[in-house]
């Protein structure tokens, strides 16, 4: 497979013909600021001590402050982690929250330590890295086999060393030491946000539009509850184990209930049995990967038969499957603005953790929206205008923000 890094210089290449932008900046664009390593080794429960690697790859913070997920994971790569810190700066640019981006990650399994080891692990993270993190220099969040409970450890390894509360050192919290209200549905309540706003400009009818979604985790379920509330057609979805399909409609409340009791959304009365591949081929109206990575290739991309795909997912679709769907007329709607509902309440979590006044689960929701449905409307105007794709609308949009703060700064970033 291509390396993520390389990939992602690439398309910082490709938008850059459409921005004004000296090479100095270029340059700057296309490395990271500054990127950290480090080796830490924790006890484990045996009494032996391991050594584990971890990164944090901080690539611009000319808008703001750098912020990025960290993720525990054997196959993290320091190239994989610069990739994402990229497309982070891009993400946050794109729905206008004053964030550069960040990523971060220790290669482990994280199924194979005990909750001892694994508590070890994230506070000495948090201690190779502290002087890098804070509120106004670099806001980590949950990401690939993170959540919660990790967060919290990392916040109080780095509130004790520095010895004063900074609740918007990280975001992704647990609701007792300072999270957001609505965090839980956020990225599939910005998916739907985004929906709604596509359904608009393209003036389809939502009672007749039907909808296949790739997954049923955290991104997929949220968003398909939402959908279905609204009147959509929600007529596939799937795990790893295979997808359900229902011409009539499914609801998604009784396919969690089944695949809580069952372990998978498979054999939910009422449905046939259809693998991966057939709900990807699916003829319906919107097509939402909220699954895994690379799922529409050059390999399966001549047989999509959907009108509008929806990237719940990271990177569902393949550079070259995305210049295809283009040339047939299908709409992709990209990943840094369809699932940016997760960073954009992660940014609320951390604008109330510095004010230190908390909103309500509601105000949260509306304010998503209108920070979702302006980056839609821009993105939508860009594509429109420039005769793009809606992924490349979307970068020009987002780096020609990043682009103008470095020039203002005369610094590049
Ligand atoms: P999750 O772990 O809750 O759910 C993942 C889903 O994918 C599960 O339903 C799982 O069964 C399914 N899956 C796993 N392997 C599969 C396979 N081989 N074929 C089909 N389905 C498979 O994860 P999530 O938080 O919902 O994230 C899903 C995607 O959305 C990821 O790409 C993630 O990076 C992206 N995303 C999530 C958030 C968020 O806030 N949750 C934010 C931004 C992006």
């Amino acid at each position: 497979m291509d390396n993520p890094f390389k990939n992602a210089q690439r398309q910082i290449d490709d938008v850059a013909k459409y921005l004004d932008i000296d090479r100095k900046t270029l340059a700057a664009l296309k490395a990271p600021k500054k990127f950290l390593k480090a080796t830490l080794k924790v006890k484990m429960d045996s009494g032996k001590i391991k050594a584990f690697k971890a990164f944090r790859s901080q690539h611009n913070d000319a808008v703001g402050p750098h912020k990025g997920g960290i993720r525990y994971h054997q196959q993290v790569t320091e190239d994989e982690v610069k990739a994402l810190s990229t497309w982070m700066t891009i993400k946050c640019s794109v729905v206008g929250i004053p964030y550069g981006g960040a990523k971060g990650g220790i290669v482990v399994d994280p199924k194979k330590l005990s909750k001892g080891e694994l508590e070890r692990l994230s506070r000495a993270y948090m201690r190779a890295f502290y002087q890098a993190f804070g509120a106004w220099k670099d806001v980590p969040a949950p990401d690939v086999n993170t959540d919660g409970q990790i967060m919290a450890w990392m916040l109080d390894e780095y509130e004790k060393i520095t010895g004063k509360h900074e609740p918007g050192l990280i975001t992704g919290k647990p609701l007792a030491l300072g999270g957001c209200e609505g965090r839980t549905e956020a990225t599939g309540l910005g998916a739907f946000y985004v929906l709604e706003q596509l359904v608009k400009v393209k003036k389809l009818n939502k009672r007749k539009t039907t909808i296949a979604i790739q997954g049923f985790g955290n991104a997929a379920y949220y968003f398909s509850i939402f959908a279905q509330k609204a009147g959509y057609k929600i007529v596939a979805v799937s795990d790893s184990q295979g997808g359900i399909f229902k011409a009539s409609g499914l609801d998604p409340q009784k396919v969690m209930t089944h695949k809580d009791k069952k372990d998978s959304v498979v054999g939910f009365s009422g449905t046939k049995t259809i693998t991966n591949e057939a709900l990807l081929e699916l003829k319906v109206d919107i097509l939402a990967p909220a699954a895994l990575e690379n799922q529409i290739t050059n390999k399966n991309v001549n047989r999509i038969k959907a009108k509008y795909i929806l990237e719940i997912a990271n990177g569902p679709v393949t550079p070259e499957a995305d210049a295809v769907l283009y040339k047939k007329g299908i709409i992709a709607l990209p990943d840094v603005l369809v699932n940016a509902g997760g960073v954009t309440v992660s940014y609320f979590e951390w604008v109330q953790n510095n004010m230190g006044y908390y909103w309500e689960k509601a105000e949260v929701f509306s304010k998503l929206k209108k920070l979702m449905d302006k980056a839609f409307s821009q993105m939508w105007a860009t594509y429109t205008k420039k005769k793009v794709t809606p992924r490349m609308a979307a970068y020009i949009l987002a780096l020609d923000r990043v682009v103008k703060a470095m020039q203002t700064r005369n610094s590049n970033g």
